[in-house]
């Protein structure tokens, strides 16, 4: 299995390296010609979602990627990810790839003081160990998207077909679930495909 990992800034190193302990192949994107026809997947990471989503357009990076998740391509996204693939960003802040039916609200724990560890149930995961860094939190989740987890009232973790978002940062702990639950998805999607293909 082939994922791409979005390694323009950020947490991409540890999404790569918890992918290599799952047995999965991590491929770095770091320019056009690096998003290829052969991934299975994307992981979006968490860094600082202006920064990412202006090298996305530099890069020409951005309607590649947003036109694979809008076909389908299963996509993990934490924490500046989850802001990348919103569809509704309060405070008039900028929205980037707006595929997933959320409303995120950038540094939403105030923006120095708001890194923080906790427990709490991801559904379909169970308890699982959270690290927050001036993260998101979902202040909406539209009907087509499902809440996954809260901490204190607000959404945290969410789903929407094959598009996965979390505040927090699942590759900081040594907790491999998030990324095991991704590799998942994207086993469906792959079954789903080839059993078209064959019928
Ligand atoms: N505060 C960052 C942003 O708004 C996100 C922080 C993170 O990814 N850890 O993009």
């Amino acid at each position: 299995m082939n994922i791409g990992v979005l390694a323009l800034q950020g947490a991409f190193a540890e999404h790569l390296a918890a992918l290599r302990k799952l047995g999965a192949n991590g491929v770095e994107i770091r320019q056009r010609a690096d998003f290829h026809a052969g991934l299975d997947g994307i992981i979006l990471p968490g860094g600082e979602s202006t920064v990412m989503g202006k090298l996305l357009r530099e890069l020409e990076l951005y309607a590649p990627i947003r036109d694979a998740i809008a076909a389908g391509m299963p996509v993990l996204s934490t924490c500046a990810g989850l802001i990348l693939l919103a569809e509704r960003a309060e405070n008039n802040e900028k929205t980037y790839f707006a595929l997933m039916d959320i409303t995120v609200r950038r540094n939403a724990y105030g923006r120095q003081l708001g890194s923080f560890r906790t427990t709490t149930d991801i559904a379909g995961i169970g308890p699982y160990p959270m690290v927050f860094i001036r993260a998101p939190f979902i202040s909406s989740v539209g009907p087509k998207a499902h809440v996954l987890a809260t901490v204190d009232g607000h959404v945290v973790a969410a789903r929407q077909q094959n598009m996965l978002a979390t505040a927090f940062h699942p590759e900081l702990t040594d907790d491999l679930r998030v990324h095991s639950y991704f590799i998942n998805m994207i086993a469906q999607v792959n079954a789903n495909c080839c059993q078209q293909q064959t019928a």
